[in-house]
């Protein structure tokens, strides 16, 4: 059924759409500064509740019917920091699949060193600044204009189109995605695409994003007197073990690994492991001279952060064989370790339908073809895979990744319009697409 005609018909409305889009830069500029002008850091969680009202109305007014789902009893979730998300969802009237579109409200704090005041949404020199401008607010405006094109253009298509805005994604997304993906929102027969507009550039389409092991290694030892150290067993002499071990044997080790993924930057296509925290003996808060103690307990949180190539018993095997060496060694070296998280590495196929819907409008509003990376960390697409069961999903969004999370955090016009343009392609591609044959 799509024969030449379907495809010159095709390009007309395309040609249009993006037309409509030329002069968006206002409307984007104007949508990211209202969303900035909310302060949802998190943690807490400020502001969560008025920034998914002003999503909603603003869905509500463009035909979308608009659900508030709080996340009850999610990490964080209180009457003074509720998790609300917001969803809203448009039918086009006629049978096919729907596509969503997600972004997260929460930003993280701003931090020192700003030049212009961070939550006040400035536009300046072509430029929205503020803390989100770019992780994600930026790419949330963009996607909401994109989708409000698509429909002045097509009241009436098949499918469905979804819009989201979730809490918590800087602090794993439990209370959001995850809550949102656990009531079977992020699953087939409800929604078959989702696009998720975290700034990778824009020229880039993200289809994942590297594992991640945390966990507390804590090795034990045998309190006494601190002047006769020799009648106890100083459990941080026992961290300086593994800390020399990890640099003589782990470090070097997982420099060598690399993968055949296409993440960026280049430094993390190598295994790597950040040392996160490290404590033993007298606590910090402790104020004035410390006991004369010899510690018995020193703890360690280590972030691993692994390749597809490496199975996940490889990665913790190379942690506790060192470990289980140390214990033979070392005279009454004793240690536990626990595990705080763990998230598989992903990456969704490059033919998938969203992966060639995205890389083909890059192509034609950008004129160059679309690069596919992979993420060093991980993002929400983790729960829309694990949970929701749906491999069908990349980040894609305008945006400096480098500028995430910097003090004067801003996100350019011009390309926001870009990637409204990618994403207004995109989603015509999936509803026009996917309409099945009558
Ligand atoms: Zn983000």
């Amino acid at each position: 059924m799509h024969g030449r005609t379907v495809s010159r018909e095709d390009a007309v409305m395309t040609e249009a759409l993006i037309q409509r889009l030329e002069d968006s830069g206002d409307a984007l500029a104007a949508l990211t500064a209202a969303l900035i002008r909310f302060p949802t850091i998190n943690p807490p969680g400020e502001a969560y509740r008025p920034c998914a009202e002003f999503i909603g109305q603003w869905l509500e007014a463009r035909g979308f019917s608009v659900e508030f789902i709080r996340a009850h009893g999610a990490p964080g979730d209180s009457d003074a920091y509720p998790r609300v998300n917001v969803i809203g969802r448009r039918e086009g009237g006629l049978p096919g699949e729907t596509v969503h579109f997600n972004s997260h409200i929460d930003v993280v704090e701003a931090g020192q060193g700003w030049t212009v005041d961070p939550f006040a949404g400035l536009v300046s020199d072509g430029r929205v600044y503020g803390r989100g401008a770019c992780d994600m607010k930026g790419g949330m405006a963009a996607s909401m204009i994109a989708v409000e094109a698509f429909l002045a253009e097509h009241p009436v298509f098949p499918g469905a189109i979804e819009i989201s805005g979730t809490v918590d994604e800087e602090s794993g997304g439990f209370g959001g995605v995850a809550h949102l993906a656990t009531l079977g929102r992020f699953s087939p027969p409800n929604v078959h695409h989702v696009i998720i507009p975290e700034p990778l550039n824009k020229e880039r389409v993200c289809l994942g994003h590297r594992g991640v092991w945390w966990a507390e290694i804590e090795t034990r030892g045998e309190i006494a007197h601190g002047s006769m150290p020799f009648l106890g067993d100083c459990a941080v002499r026992h961290m300086g073990a593994v800390i020399d071990a990890f640099e003589r044997e782990l470090f070097p080790k997982l420099a060598l690994k690399r993968t055949a993924m296409p993440v960026v930057p280049d430094g993390a296509k190598a295994s790597t492991m950040n040392i996160n925290a490290i404590h033993g003996g007298q606590r910090e808060d402790h104020d004035g001279l410390p006991s004369p103690n010899v510690p018995d307990s020193c703890r360690m949180v280590i972030d691993r952060r692994f390749l597809i190539e490496e199975p996940f018993d490889t990665v913790k095997g190379e942690v506790t064989a060192i470990l289980d060496r140390l214990a033979w060694e070392r005279p009454k070296f004793r240690y536990a370790i626990r595990d705080l998280m763990e998230v598989q590495p992903l990456m969704t196929e490059a033919n998938a339908p969203v992966v060639r819907a995205v890389s083909d409008a890059i192509g034609k509003v950008l004129g160059r073809d679309a690069e596919h990376v992979v993420s060093p960390g991980t993002y929400d697409q983790k729960h829309i895979a694990r949970i929701g069961r749906l491999h069908n999903c990349v980040a894609y969004g305008p945006g400096i990744l480098d500028l995430a999370h910097r003090p004067d955090e801003w996100i350019a016009i011009d390309d926001m319009v870009a990637g409204a343009k990618v994403m207004a392609l995109a989603l015509h591609t999936l509803l026009f697409g996917a309409q099945p044959a009558k």
